[in-house]
């Protein structure tokens, strides 16, 4: 074992995999809160592990997609211990099946210190795998013809586990063997009953070397998400284990992991676990991820005193208990997209598509979806950070989402303030119906916050203000002659200067002021209308009477056009939103114009019209498809 301080990369390692990770600062402050904690005393009844330093102090977290959070001395080298017991459990079960498996060893929890010597009276069988009666049973059970293949099965068992090789700290071994006198008496005594058969020294032996196998923090987190997936090493894909197997083996961390403190922990924590006398911890949140804390004074139980803490914060606060988690998570990315691939319903003129389609990238829009936890919102994160720094703009929709925990509260607003802090615009929209979010922000916030977090409503609302704050950078000045106003309307494209100016004489100019309605549903159609500056509104009325904005224009752009080809009567009404210039061009004026010898500039403006219904009908579809 170690006995120079490890930090073989500093106290706070792997900052740079997750430093802007609102996961990688909870870790960091989590770490700050029990670093100073004294309590717990090193063991030493192995001599060896008795120069363990108390300071020691490391967590790591790994998620079911391979991703490791480590902070603190998380790649110090340490004995597994009795973290090997549930692991090599499942070695057994694979290699004999369950009947033997249960021949040999139980699994009921004993509810006694690991080293007690309780064994079934009638059959003289260990309680279960977790306590040392069972466990060196169970290493009996570790198939090979030669101690030294034994011990090569077992080491590349658990370096699957780990996805490296392991190897033993001989001196721990040493001192355990030549020490280990309980142990012995229990492995004769399991020899008298019939459950060991060859000689005890063979069985017991092999539990020293896979006690005195060493580890990381890194490593046992990685461990424990190769059972939270179920039995894949989630960073080298190896499958490490049957599912089957799996399950037996979390069913008796669960009910026996934690020594004599089992009833507790997976009452509190909620997480099946491991622990071992050299300070480890080993958890496992089935389906999400893979936690692990080494710190090595321990309670009076033989656990971690800094992992019980550490466990028992990172479950309350990213609601990880087991029996309080939903069974079924889907991933929580539906879509993302960018201002050049995803715009808002406001209609754009051709210049301003341009606009949008080169610098669109900056602007990110992320749809979340189905219930927000911590594995479903971890994993979501890290694609929004990994993309963040391209970004200006971020939109998080939670439009979609059912529902979201405490620990999904937090994180979302943790994201929220490590994109500020980096200069970038977050808008959360779709929060209405979110009144667990509500209560969270308002008891973190204020109900002021909650307000301040809810002000870009809908996610179109949001991404037109993403795209007006591209566009203003390349906004020209209002023009001032009605030609310059039209060469800048889209139903003019490419038409020659006389062209625009025979058009230019047949239009009338009107202003109006903010608020006013200038088109009223339903009302009979003989004119269209070129904005030149300012915005209007397209507003419809639902049968209850209330409106709606479904639109906004801009310079540029045409209200009333539709009607040039079919004249029905208005299909919504237009008011508008700013002081508003226009140029209104009556139909009769235009249906004259081929008999004024204007046949070419009468062909072009329909052609330039179905070419703008053309593209309106394109963004329909698209936005049907997205909806699917
Ligand atoms: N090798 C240790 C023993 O048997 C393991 C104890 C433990 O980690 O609980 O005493």
């Amino acid at each position: 074992m170690p006995t120079s301080a490890p930090a073989p990369n500093g106290a706070h390692p792997a900052t740079s995999a997750h430093s802007h990770s609102p996961i990688g600062r909870y870790l960091r402050a989590l770490h700050d809160k029990y670093a100073r904690l004294e309590e717990g005393t090193v063991a030493t009844y192995i001599p060896e592990l008795g120069r363990a330093r108390p300071g020691w102090f490391g967590i790591a977290i790994a998620t079911t997609d391979g991703q490791v959070y480590e902070v603190g001395d998380s790649r110090c080298p340490f004995t597994i211990q009795s973290i090997s017991k549930p692991l090599v459990y499942g070695l057994a079960l694979e290699a004999h099946g369950l009947k033997t498996v249960l021949h040999k060893c139980g699994v009921e929890p004993s509810g006694e210190a690991f080293n007690s010597i309780s064994l079934e009276p009638t059959t003289g069988r260990p309680l279960n795998p977790m306590i040392n009666a069972g466990a060196i049973a169970v290493s009996s059970l570790v198939p090979g013809a030669t101690a030294a293949e034994r011990e090569l099965r077992l080491l590349r068992h658990l370096g699957d586990f780990a996805g490296r090789d392991l190897v033993l700290d001989q001196d721990v071994y040493r001192s355990e063997r030549d020490t280990g006198h309980r142990n012995r008496a229990i492995a004769h005594l399991l020899r008298n009953a019939g459950i060991l058969t060859g000689n005890p020294e063979d069985a017991l032996d092999l539990y020293f070397r896979q006690c005195s196998i060493e580890v990381t923090c890194r490593d046992l987190a990685v461990m424990a998400a190769c059972l939270a997936t179920g039995g894949v090493n989630p960073v080298t894909r190896q499958r490490v284990l049957a599912p089957i197997s799996v399950g037996r083996v979390l069913s008796v961390m669960t009910s026996c992991g934690m020594y004599d403190f089992s009833g507790e922990w997976i009452h509190t924590v909620g997480m099946p676990a491991k622990s071992g006398v050299a300070g480890g911890i080993l958890a496992v949140l089935p389906g999400q991820l893979g936690v692990a804390v080494f710190s090595p004074p321990l309670d009076a139980r033989g656990n971690s005193v800094r992992g019980i803490r550490v466990c028992t914060d990172l479950s309350i606060d990213f609601g990880l208990h087991l029996f309080n988690t939903p069974r079924v998570v889907s991933p929580a990315l539906r879509a993302r997209h960018t201002a050049a691939t995803r715009r808002s319903r406001r209609r754009r003129v051709a210049s301003e598509l341009a606009t949008l389609a080169h610098h669109g990238n900056r602007v990110r829009l992320y749809e979340l979806r189905g219930r927000l936890i911590f594995a479903t919102l971890e994993l979501a994160m890290r694609a929004i950070l990994e993309e963040a720094a391209a970004a200006t703009h971020l939109i998080l929709d939670l439009e979609r989402v059912i529902d979201l925990d405490r620990a999904a509260c937090r994180l979302l607003l943790d994201l929220r303030e490590t994109l500020l802090a980096q200069g970038k615009q977050v808008m959360l929209t779709g929060l209405a119906q979110h009144t667990v979010l509500r209560d969270y922000v308002v008891a973190r916030l204020t109900e002021d916050g909650w307000k301040d977090l809810c002000r870009h409503g809908a996610r179109d609302d949001a991404l037109e203000l993403c795209e007006a704050d591209l566009l203003r950078a390349s906004t020209l000045p209002a023009p001032q002659d009605a030609v310059s106003a039209l060469q800048r309307q889209e139903l003019c494209a490419g038409l020659d200067e006389p062209s625009l100016r025979t058009l230019a004489s047949l239009l009338q100019p009107q202003s109006h002021p903010a608020g006013s309605v200038v088109v009223h549903a339903g009302a009979p159609a003989d004119s269209m209308v070129f904005l030149v500056d300012g915005e209007v509104e397209v507003v419809i009325h639902d049968d209850g009477g209330h409106s709606h904005i479904v639109g906004r224009l801009g310079p540029g752009m045409t209200f009333g056009e539709m009607a040039l080809a079919d004249r029905m009567p208005r299909s919504a009404a237009i008011r508008t939103h700013t002081d508003a210039r226009f140029l209104v061009l009556k139909f009769e004026d235009f249906d004259q114009l081929p008999g004024r010898g204007q046949a070419a500039l009468h062909a072009r403006l329909i052609q330039n019209l179905a070419a703008v219904l053309a593209r309106r009908l394109r963004d329909a579809n698209a936005e049907v498809l997205s909806l699917r």
